[in-house]
């Protein structure tokens, strides 16, 4: 039996482990956290990551406790409509767009791996790879064989260190707040405010819970003055409308998620028997919200492969070429909307209101083929 070794159990490699398992392939599975910290933020999910989701098996249970989203709006800084995308009819080919909070998609995610171990506060110290296995250390010392390494250790991924230094993530331009709050202005769809070089978004996660994302794009050198306590009310002053009640009464009790936006621009992801998968090969700024659908689309096929292909060398390699211009595309859809963002309002409100539909379609049409 091959033996797999996938780092980390994020949606990379938990939905890697369960599409193994599908297939009769039971990997081992290390991840560093001791506890799972996954709560505090949301995940909205395009047609294409319900697809991918749904190959799983995983769509019911997921869709169960999601809130579906019909829409996905745009509004100006002072809360007028911009466009509004009937995302129903949009991704009716593929599947619903979903939002739900992180911690109860990764409980179905866990919950949907039945026989593979997990070693939890367990990470890898070195890899010897050759081109016919690797030799793993762990942080304990313990040395083991592996016919094939999966990097699902996400945007800080340390197998990615090890085997792919000159990849790095960068800096995107972008500092970022999230936290789950009470629905008080009623958000019924997935709605964004869009102002200079700051956005207010906000998603309803469950029919009392919203789930509110706001950045602002500052320059590398000058983040220092942000952190968890910077008073949205302040920075978004100048919003007026739908979302504002939602930043300017955050319970003091409420954890606010607070980070720099980086993105790990397109590289190799294959070294002899290591692949990289998910937010370790390409994490992506969220403007097109397809992480989640990324990683799971690269699980599901690297498990096809390794199951069609008696011949690992081969399968790796038709991965990559299956998956780059789907991901290359994502990136750069990813970063033409960060440059949009940063227009002067009286650019960007009328590109969005009577182009921004048709930019939509561009963007996500691609999306649409199944991977
Ligand atoms: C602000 C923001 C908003 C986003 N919003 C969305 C959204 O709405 N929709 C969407 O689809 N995507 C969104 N994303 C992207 C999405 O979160 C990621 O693409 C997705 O989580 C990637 O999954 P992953 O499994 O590759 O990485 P992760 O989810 O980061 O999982 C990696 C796992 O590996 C573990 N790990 C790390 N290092 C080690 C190690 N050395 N050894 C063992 N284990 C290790 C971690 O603890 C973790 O469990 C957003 C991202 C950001 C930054």
């Amino acid at each position: 039996m091959v033996r797999i070794l996938i780092v980390g159990a994020g949606i990379a490699g938990l939905s890697l482990a369960r599409a193994l398992e599908q297939r009769g392939i039971i990997p081992d599975v290390v991840e560093r956290q001791t506890t799972w910290n996954t709560g505090g933020t949301g995940l909205f999910l395009p047609g294409n990551a319900s697809r991918a989701f749904s190959h799983l098996g995983l769509l019911p249970d997921i869709a169960r406790v999601a809130m579906p989203i019909r829409y996905q709006r745009f509004l100006s800084q002072d809360g007028h409509e911009l466009n509004a995308i009937n995302t129903e009819r949009f991704w009716s080919a593929c599947g619903p767009c979903l939002a739900l909070s992180r911690a109860e998609m990764h409980s179905i995610l866990l919950s949907g791996v039945k026989q593979t171990p997990i070693a939890m506060s367990r990470s890898i110290d070195q890899i010897q790879s050759a081109s016919d296995a690797c030799e793993v250390t762990f942080e304990d010392g313990k040395t083991e064989r592996y016919d094939l390494v999966v990097g699902a250790d996400g945007i800080r991924s340390r197998v990615r260190d090890l085997a792919f230094a000159s990849l790095t993530s960068v800096y995107a331009g972008y500092i970022c707040w999230r936290f789950l709050t009470e629905n008080t202005g009623g958000v019924d769809s997935w709605t964004a405010m869009i102002g200079q070089g700051q956005t207010l978004l906000a998603i309803p996660v469950s029919p009392s819970m919203a789930y509110v994302y706001a950045d602002r794009s500052v320059e590398l050198g000058a983040t220092r003055p942000y952190s968890d306590t910077t008073s949205l009310e302040r920075l978004f002053s100048g919003f007026s409308g739908p979302l504002v009640s939602l930043v300017k009464t955050v319970p003091p009790e409420t954890k606010v998620h607070f980070s720099q936006i980086e993105t790990v621009p397109s590289g190799t992801w294959r070294r002899d028997r290591i692949i990289l998968i998910g937010d370790a090969a390409h994490a992506s700024s969220p403007s097109m919200a397809e992480g989640a659908g990324l990683a799971c689309e690269d699980a599901l096929v690297l498990a096809e492969l390794l199951s069609k292909n008696g011949a690992i060398n081969l399968a790796l390699e038709v991965f990559v070429q299956r998956r780059e211009r789907r991901v290359a595309w994502v990136q750069k859809q990813c970063a033409a909307r960060d440059r949009m963002r940063t227009l002067p309002a009286f650019v960007s409100s009328p590109l969005l209101k009577y182009f921004g539909p048709a930019l939509y379609k561009k963007s996500y049409t691609p999306l649409l083929a199944s991977i």
